[in-house]
């Protein structure tokens, strides 16, 4: 991982931002910046080499992760340490009038004591997501991650279809996902896993419940792994029992749908233009008004990161984005289909990351 070209490119949209410094405090910005992978730590990027501050249990652990900043250890919370560090360096913080902070990752209570203990004449000021814009594009390493992840991430599908069968509990599926995952190597699910069936599978977000897998009816699974800090995402439907026609045709549109999202990723083409691709083809099958969230989202470090592929969204995609795409439809007590693939935007178009055939299976 090419962490310095990470630190400078948050030093260019410094300048940009007026800013003498940012204060990294969202763990997997930290990560992005400096290869820390601990749960407690802070970054300090500034014009001259970026200061990474953390506890005493992470001793050992900073000095083999850190890459391209300097480690600053103490035995009290890193944000106050940070606040010591600076009241002993007078000339960096001379250089340090307008630090940016990231207002959407500190807390209310971490802000006020942060704007306490800092020395006199540092002021804070709140930045947008100035990293999250930059974790956006992925690098080749990151994508050869990516790649790996979505790769074992997929492999776990096989054993759901070994699995799912009526009267198995939703639980007991996810278990044995979760189990081949952790077998396969995977650091952990990147969610709470999804097995949503009959009725259930009309819940968008209906997480593996004691419920057991009934006769005749869809079966939502929406998973994903995590991989050498990278996660993945992917949601296939399979029928459990005789499909109807009507059945069979919900999910023939949603699979046209996701299709249409997928060639309408190019570079170049705005973030809504994706969203309304999918959005049409449910809209010709009369089922747009079951499609109730967005087309998909960005993925990577976490796995609902920027951009977001959504109505009206004006920002247009880039080579090395990597986005989901998952148009569903949801006919409330009556059933639900999802169908999610991660792709990565290329130069040209996209390359789907998600290996898995989209027919409907029939278990
Ligand atoms: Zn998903
Ligand atoms: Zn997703």
């Amino acid at each position: 991982m090419d962490y310095r070209r990470r630190q400078v490119q948050v030093r260019s949209l410094l300048s940009g931002a007026k800013l003498d410094a940012l204060l990294v405090t969202h763990l997997p910005n930290v990560r992005y910046l400096c290869g820390f992978t601990g749960s407690a730590g802070a970054l300090l990027v500034t014009k001259k080499q970026p200061v990474f501050f953390t506890d005493g249990r992470y001793t050992a652990q900073a000095q083999e992760e850190v890459k391209g900043a300097r480690i600053v250890i103490a035995a009290k919370a890193p944000l106050t340490t940070l606040a010591e560090w600076l009241g002993s360096q007078k000339a960096v913080t001379r250089s340090l009038k307008l630090t940016g902070f990231e207002a959407d990752r500190l807390s209310f209570a971490g802000h006020r004591s942060l704007a306490r203990s800092l020395p006199p004449g540092i002021r804070l000021r709140s930045t947008p997501g100035l990293v999250e814009t930059i974790r956006m594009r992925k690098d080749g390493d990151e994508l050869e991650r990516m790649r790996a992840a979505a790769l074992l991430g997929a492999g776990l599908f096989d054993r759901a279809r070994e699995v799912i069968r009526p009267g198995v509990k939703e639980t007991v599926v996810a278990a044995e996902m979760e189990y081949a995952a952790s077998k396969a190597g995977a650091e952990g699910m990147s969610f709470p896993t999804i097995i949503a069936s009959g009725q259930r599978s009309a819940l968008p977000h209906g997480r593996a419940s004691l419920q057991p897998i009934p006769a005749d009816g869809f079966v939502v699974c929406d998973f994903g792994v995590i991989l050498a800090g990278y996660c993945s995402d992917m949601t296939r439907t399979v029928y459990v029992g005789h499909p109807s026609e009507e059945a069979r045709s919900a999910y023939s549109a949603v699979r046209e749908a996701q299709q249409a999202g997928i060639e309408a990723v190019r570079p170049g083409a705005k973030l809504g233009e994706v969203d309304a691709a999918a959005r049409k083809v449910l809209q010709r099958h009369k089922l747009a008004k079951y499609f109730t969230h967005s087309t998909g989202h960005g993925v990577g470090l976490e796995i609902h990161e920027a951009p977001r592929v959504a109505a009206n969204q004006e920002d247009e995609l880039r080579p090395g984005m990597v986005i989901t795409i998952e148009p569903g439809v949801y006919l409330p007590d009556k059933w639900g289909i999802r169908i999610e693939d991660m792709v990565a935007v290329t130069e040209t178009g996209c390359e789907i990351l998600t290996p898995t055939t989209k027919e409907l299976i029939v278990c």
